[in-house]
C-alpha cells in the first residue's frame, strides 16, 4: 500500500525538519511506500527554503506553494488532490498530530473503514476553552444536519474513495469538519493525547475561533434562516397581544400620554433583533457572492516537480491552478482553523 501524507504549512521553519526527520523514521516502517507533500500556505518565514531543502534531498518529499495564504482549507484541498497514494493521511506541521498515532489509524483501513478519524482528549487544556467548546458542539450539533464531534480535528486518515469524494466537493466556503462528515462512509475513532505545540504559534485567537464557529453553523444548512422565521412569528404575536391590550387599555381608561419607557425598550429591542436577522441573510448573501465568482481555491506559485525546460514550471503551475477553476465553486480566501484543533 502507498500512503500519502498531507501536511499544510503556514510559518513553520522551526518545526520542518523535526517534522520531516519524525515522519521518515515513522512511515519507513509503516508502509511499504509512502509520499509525503507539504503544501506551503504562503509562508512569510524560511518555510519554503526547508521545503526545497527537504524535496533535494528525499524525492519522497514534495511541496506545494501558494502565491500567498489561502488558509489551511485551501492548503488541504492542494494536498488531497496532488495526493497518488492508496490512502491519505492529513496532519499537522507542528507534531501536534504525532505521526506515530499512523499505526494504530491505518489498520482500519484493512477492515473496510473509509475514514480514520483521531480524536484528541481535552488534557492540558484551559478549562474555559474546554467548556465552551463542549456547550458550542451541543449547540452546534442541534442546529446542523451533518454530525461534529468534540475533539475531532483534520487528523485522519481517507482512503482513495473517500480523498475523491473529498476532491468532488468544489465548495468555496470550505468547512473541512463538515465536508468530511458530510462525505459519510464508516469512520473509525481513534483517541489520542493532546500534544503541545512545541515550536512557532498558533494562528488562532479568541476571535478567529468565533468566526470559526459562525462558519460552522452557516456553512451547513440554511435553519438559521428557519430560526429567524420562528422568532418573528413569536414577536408578532406577542406584538399583536401587546398591541390589543393598548387599545383595550385605551378604550376603558382613555389616552393618557405616557408611555415612554415601553417605546424605547420595544424601538431598542426590535432595532437589535432585525439587525441580527439581516445580519443572518446578509451573511448567507456573501457566501452566494464568493460561491458564484467561482474562483480557484488557491494559486500554485511553485511546485516541486522536476523542471526540465525553461518554462516548464510556469506551464506546469496554470496547468494546476486552472484545474480547479473549471469547478462551478470556489475555496476559502481566509484562514479557516479547525475548531476542533483550536477549542483544543
Ligand atoms: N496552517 C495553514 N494555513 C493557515 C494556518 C495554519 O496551513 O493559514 C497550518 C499550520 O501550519 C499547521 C496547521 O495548519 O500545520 C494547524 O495550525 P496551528 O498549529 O496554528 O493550529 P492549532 O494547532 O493551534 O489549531
Ligand atoms: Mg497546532
Amino acid at each position: 500500500m502507498k500512503l500519502s501524507v498531507v501536511v499544510p504549512c503556514f510559518n513553520e521553519e522551526a518545526s520542518i525538519q523535526r517534522l520531516v526527520d519524525v515522519l521518515t523514521a515513522t512511515l519507513s516502517s509503516m508502509v511499504d511506500s509512502f509520499e509525503v507533500i507539504l503544501v506551503d500556505d504562503g509562508s512569510r518565514d524560511g518555510t519554503l527554503d526547508r521545503l526545497r531543502t527537504v524535496a533535494r534531498r528525499d524525492d519522497r518529499f514534495r511541496y506545494l506553494s501558494f502565491s500567498r495564504n489561502f488558509g489551511k482549507e485551501a492548503a488541504i484541498l492542494a494536498g488531497l488532490s496532488e495526493a497518488t497514494g492508496d490512502a491519505v493521511a492529513v496532519l499537522d506541521a507542528d507534531l501536534q498530530h504525532p505521526p506515530a498515532l499512523l499505526a494504530e489509524m491505518l489498520p482500519f483501513l484493512d477492515r473496510g473503514y473509509d475514514q480514520v478519524v483521531a480524536v484528541r482528549t481535552r488534557t492540558g487544556d484551559p478549562a474555559a476553552r474546554t467548556l465552551a467548546s463542549r456547550l458550542y458542539y451541543r449547540l452546534v450539533n442541534r442546529m446542523v444536519d451533518v454530525k461534529f464531534e468534540d475533539g475531532v480535528g483534520d487528523f485522519r486518515v481517507l482512503s482513495r474513495k473517500a480523498t475523491n469524494s473529498l476532491l468532488a466537493l468544489r465548495e468555496y466556503n470550505r468547512f473541512s469538519k463538515g465536508l468530511f462528515s458530510w462525505i459519510g462512509f464508516a469512520t473509525a475513532t481513534v483517541d489520542y493525547e493532546n500534544v503541545t505545540r512545541e515550536t512557532g504559534e498558533s494562528k488562532w485567537g479568541f476571535r478567529t475561533l468565533l468566526n470559526y464557529g459562525i462558519d460552522g453553523i452557516l456553512s451547513f444548512n440554511s435553519r438559521p434562516l428557519r430560526a429567524a422565521i420562528h422568532v418573528g412569528l413569536v414577536v408578532m404575536v406577542l406584538g399583536v397581544l401587546y398591541a390589543a391590550w393598548v387599545v383595550v387599555d385605551a378604550i376603558i381608561s382613555g389616552v393618557t400620554v405616557s408611555g415612554y419607557v415601553t417605546t424605547i425598550s420595544a424601538v431598542v429591542l426590535f432595532g437589535g433583533l432585525q439587525m441580527i436577522l439581516l445580519g443572518i441573510i446578509g451573511e448567507y448573501l456573501g457566501r452566494i457572492y464568493l460561491e458564484t465568482k467561482a474562483r480557484p481555491h488557491y494559486i500554485l506559485q511553485e511546485v516541486s516537480t522536476p523542471v526540465t525546460g525553461s518554462g516548464a514550471l510556469t506551464e506546469e503551475i496554470e496547468a494546476r491552478s486552472t484545474c480547479c477553476q473549471q469547478s462551478p465553486n470556489m475555496a476559502s480566501e481566509k484562514a479557516r482553523p479547525t475548531i476542533s484543533e483550536r477549542t483544543a
